[in-house]
Order: C-alpha cells, then sequence, then structure tokens
C-alpha cells in the first residue's frame, strides 16, 4: 500500500460532503483523469449519503458513525465504507437500477457506483449495518 487514511466521521448531512472532499483530495493522489476523479466524488459520496439516510436514517439523533476508509496501491484505489445501521434485506434487489425502498428517490446510488468505479462488493447484514467496497 502507498497510502492509507481511515476517517470515522458521525452521520450527518455535512460530512457527506465532506467525505465527497477527502475522497476527491485522496484520489488526487493517484494517475487520474478529472472526470475519473469526479466519478470517484459520486460515488463515495453516493455510499456515504446511503448509510446517512437509509443505514441510520436522517431523522436518527444518535451519534451514530460512518467510516469510510481509503487504500492508494500502485495500481489503483479502493474505498471502503461502512455503517452499524439497519443494513440490507436483500442487496441483489437493492443494486438494480431504479430500485429504491423511498418512492421519493431515483434508486440509483448503487448504479453509479458500479458505473463509475471498477469493483463493488456489498456486504450487508440486517440490524448490524452494510459495508461497500469499491476500486478503481
Ligand atoms: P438514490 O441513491 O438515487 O437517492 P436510493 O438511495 O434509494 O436512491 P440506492 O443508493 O441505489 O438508491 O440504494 C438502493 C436501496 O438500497 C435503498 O433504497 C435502500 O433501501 C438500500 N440501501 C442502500 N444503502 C443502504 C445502507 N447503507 N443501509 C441500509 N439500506 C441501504
Ligand atoms: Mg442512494
Amino acid at each position: 500500500v502507498k497510502n492509507h487514511i481511515a476517517l470515522s466521521m458521525l452521520s450527518s448531512s455535512e460530512n457527506v460532503a465532506f467525505a465527497r472532499a477527502a475522497a476527491a483530495s485522496f484520489a488526487a493522489q493517484a494517475d487520474l483523469t478529472l472526470s475519473e476523479i469526479d466519478e470517484i466524488k459520486v460515488a463515495v459520496s453516493e455510499a456515504i449519503s446511503n448509510a446517512f439516510i437509509h443505514g441510520y436514517g436522517v431523522d436518527n439523533v444518535e451519534q451514530n458513525y460512518i467510516e469510510l476508509s481509503m487504500q492508494l496501491y500502485q495500481d489503483k484505489l479502493e474505498f471502503i465504507i461502512v455503517d452499524y445501521g439497519r443494513g440490507i434485506a436483500n442487496v441483489d434487489e437493492a443494486r438494480q437500477p431504479s430500485y429504491s425502498t423511498d418512492p421519493e428517490r431515483m434508486g440509483l446510488g448503487f448504479a453509479f457506483m458500479d458505473s463509475f468505479m471498477d469493483k463493488l462488493e456489498i456486504v450487508s447484514k440486517l440490524g448490524q449495518g452494510t459495508t461497500v467496497k469499491m476500486t478503481k
């Protein structure tokens, strides 16, 4: 590993924006184009906002933590987003474009992560939380 940063942040909308900026700043250490960095910003902020919105719930006033760890390797970048919230009942279903448990939402977060990153792995357990691992 050439570089590694681990962040633990309270679940909040401000920290979704913070994580997005942190991911862009970290990605700038790799040899990527500006549009690839933009794709990473979108993918990471979609995963963090899912943790905030679905994992814990935007109205939850408890001190819930989202973890973001970022690894820079010789030839790839890896981002891992972890929450300890509700979890996902059916990951295959949740990954489908336009699938959302919230009728107000587009259901495109996982579709963006899938198309903007080279690899997307989701591990989730109901009532225990969700881990999203992406590489580019
Ligand atoms: P959008 O991302 O377009 O605003 P969305 O968040 O509903 O809409 P996805 O990001 O693709 O769409 O997520 C699909 C569904 O997977 C969500 O509706 C939610 O039910 C579930 N989900 C995603 N991430 C989590 C998470 N961290 N914890 C619990 N459920 C999640
Ligand atoms: Mg989403």
